[in-house]
C-alpha cells in the first residue's frame, strides 16, 4: 500500500499484497519498550488497522480509520501517541474524546498498560464523578486526557486556566461518527476552540459515514488525512453467527427467559434494550426467575455503572442488561452472546451492539427478538450489513409452559419500579450531589444518555478544522 491514497476521497482498503506481508510492531516503527508492553498483553502481531495506521501516524499524518468492531483500533492510535510522547514528554500531549463514560475508562486503561514504561500520567474526565477531583488531576497536567465531551466542557467553562490544551499534539475522536453527530456539536465546538491548529487529528470508528471520510482537517492539500477502511463500511465480524427469533410482542419476556435458560444456559451475554426502564425491569424480572444479571444504563449513578460493569467483566454475574450506553466500544472478550431484546431503529446501533461479541478474532453469537412490527427494521439491518440473518428455532410449547411464572416475575418487577419511583428519584439525587452542574439542570445531558446512539446523515455536523 502506498501513501498516495491518502486522499480523503479514496479510502485505502488493505489489498492482498499488504495482508500477505505481515510486519512486526518494530517494522511498523514502534520502539522495543512498546513491543514489550504489547507482549505483556499477549499481543504479538499487529492487526490490519494497526499495520496501516501506525506508520502513518508516526509520520505525522492525520488519520481517519475504520475497521470492524474489536479489531484493535484503540492500540492503533494509542501506540504511536505513546511513542511520540516518550520522545518529547509534556502535558497535555493528547486528548481522546469518546461518547460514553465506560469507554473512556477502558481507553484510559489501555493507555495505562501500554504506557507503563514511560510513567504515563493520565486523567479520565467524565460526567457523573466528582468535578473537584478531576479539576485537581487536570491542574497536574496529565500527558493524556480521555474525556466525554460534556464534562470536559464543564471544566473548560469553569475557569480560564482549568484545562490548558494549547500545546496539545494529538486529538483523537473515538467512535467519531457518533461524536460528529449533532448531539455533541456544541460541546465539540467549545473543545476544538481550545486546541492548537497545528496538531494531528485521528478519527476512528467501526462505522464511518461518507461525510466523515471526506473530511479534511487542513486547508493544505499535502495535509489531507490518510483514510483507512478495512472491509466495507458497515461490516459485522465474519465469525459472528447472527440469528433472529420471530415472536409475538406479548410474550417477549417469556422468550427471553426461555432462551437464557436453554440455548444460552451458562453463557456470558449482553442483553440490549431501548430504554433504561426496560433494562431495570428485566434485571428485576430475571432475578425473580432465579437468573443473575446486572444492569448498565444512564439512570444509574456512575459508581453503580462502573461497579456493575466490573461485576460482569469479572465473571461474577453472567448477564449484563444494557441500553446503548453499552453498545459502543466496550471490550469484554468473554462475551459469547449479544441478545437484542428489542432491535434498535438504526442499523448502525445494531452493528455496534453485536460487535460486543466475536472480538479480536474470536467467535460469537447474536440473537434478535423480532416481532411482526420489526420486519422492516430487520430488512434494513440486513441490507446495511450485507448479511442475511437465520432464524433460531424455538419450540413454542416450551415458552408457553413458563408464561405464568414469567407473568408473576413481571408483576414483581413492575411493582418494584413503581414503588421506587424509577427515574425521578435518580434525577433528584444527581442534582443534590452536584452530578448535574447547576447550569445544566433541566437540560438534556449531552454525553451517553441517549437511547439511540448513532444518528444518520442529514444532521448538523461538527467541522473538525485545524491548520
Ligand atoms: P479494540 O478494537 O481496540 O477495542 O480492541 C479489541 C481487543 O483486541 C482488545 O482486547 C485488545 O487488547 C485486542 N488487540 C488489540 N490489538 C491486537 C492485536 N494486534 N492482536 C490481538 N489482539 C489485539
Amino acid at each position: 500500500m502506498s501513501d498516495q491514497p491518502a486522499s480523503a476521497s479514496a479510502p485505502v482498503q488493505p489489498d492482498e499484497q499488504e495482508a500477505a506481508v505481515q510486519r512486526s510492531f518494530r517494522e511498523l516503527g514502534l520502539d522495543s519498550w512498546l513491543e514489550d508492553a504489547l507482549r505483556s498483553l499477549s499481543i504479538k502481531q499487529p492487526s490490519e488497522i494497526q499495520q496501516a495506521c501506525i506508520p502513518r501516524i508516526l509520520a505525522g499524518k492525520d488519520v481517519i480509520g475504520s475497521a470492524t468492531t474489536g479489531s484493535g483500533k484503540t492500540a492503533a492510535f494509542a501506540l504511536p501517541i505513546l511513542q511520540k510522547l516518550a520522545e518529547d514528554p509534556f502535558g497535555i500531549f493528547a486528548l481522546v474524546i469518546t461518547p460514553t463514560r465506560e469507554l473512556a475508562f477502558q481507553i484510559a486503561e489501555q493507555f495505562r498498560v501500554l504506557g507503563a514504561g514511560v510513567n504515563l500520567k493520565q486523567s479520565v474526565v467524565v460526567g457523573g464523578l466528582d468535578m473537584m477531583t478531576q479539576a485537581l488531576e487536570l491542574s497536574r497536567r496529565p500527558h493524556v486526557i480521555v474525556a466525554t465531551p460534556g464534562r470536559l466542557v464543564d471544566h473548560i467553562k469553569s475557569s480560564t486556566d482549568a484545562v490548558n490544551l494549547k500545546r496539545l499534539k494529538f486529538l483523537v475522536l473515538d467512535e467519531a461518527d457518533r461524536l460528529l453527530d449533532e448531539t455533541f456539536a456544541d460541546d465539540l465546538a467549545v473543545i476544538l476552540d481550545q486546541l492548537p491548529k497545528k496538531r494531528q487529528t485521528l478519527l476512528v470508528s467501526a462505522t464511518m459515514t461518507d461525510e466523515i471520510k471526506e473530511l479534511n482537517f487542513s486547508a493544505q492539500e499535502d495535509r489531507k488525512p490518510f483514510v483507512y477502511e478495512c472491509n466495507a463500511r458497515f461490516d459485522t465480524v465474519e465469525k459472528l453467527d447472527q440469528r433472529y427469533v420471530f415472536i409475538s410482542s406479548t410474550v417477549r419476556d417469556a422468550y427471553l427467559a426461555h432462551l437464557i435458560r436453554t440455548s444460552f444456559e451458562s453463557k456470558t451475554m449482553i442483553i440490549f434494550t431501548g430504554k433504561c426502564r426496560t433494562a431495570e425491569r428485566l434485571r428485576i424480572m430475571l432475578r425473580e426467575l432465579g437468573l443473575r444479571s446486572t444492569a448498565l444504563h444512564a439512570q444509574m449513578s456512575q459508581a453503580d455503572r462502573l461497579g456493575s460493569l466490573a461485576k460482569f467483566k469479572g465473571g461474577i454475574v453472567p448477564i449484563l442488561i444494557a441500553t446503548d450506553v453499552g453498545s459502543r466500544g466496550l471490550d469484554i472478550p468473554t462475551v459469547q452472546v449479544v441478545l437484542n431484546y428489542e432491535l434498535p431503529a438504526d442499523a448502525t446501533d445494531y452493528i455496534h451492539r453485536v460487535g460486543r461479541t466475536a472480538r479480536a478474532g474470536r467467535g460469537g453469537q447474536s440473537v434478535a427478538l423480532v416481532t411482526q412490527h420489526d420486519i422492516n427494521v430487520l430488512l434494513n439491518i440486513e441490507t446495511k450489513t450485507g448479511r442475511k440473518m437465520e432464524e433460531l428455532p424455538v419450540t413454542e410449547n416450551d415458552v408457553l409452559e413458563i408464561l405464568n411464572e414469567v407473568a408473576l416475575a413481571q408483576r414483581v418487577a413492575n411493582m418494584h419500579l413503581t414503588d421506587n419511583d424509577f427515574g425521578s428519584r435518580r434525577k433528584i439525587n444527581r442534582e443534590k450531589t452536584g452530578e448535574i452542574p447547576a447550569h445544566k439542570r433541566g437540560k438534556r445531558r449531552k454525553d451517553d444518555e441517549h437511547v439511540s446512539a448513532s444518528g444518520g446523515s442529514g444532521h448538523k455536523k461538527t467541522k473538525v478544522k485545524a491548520a
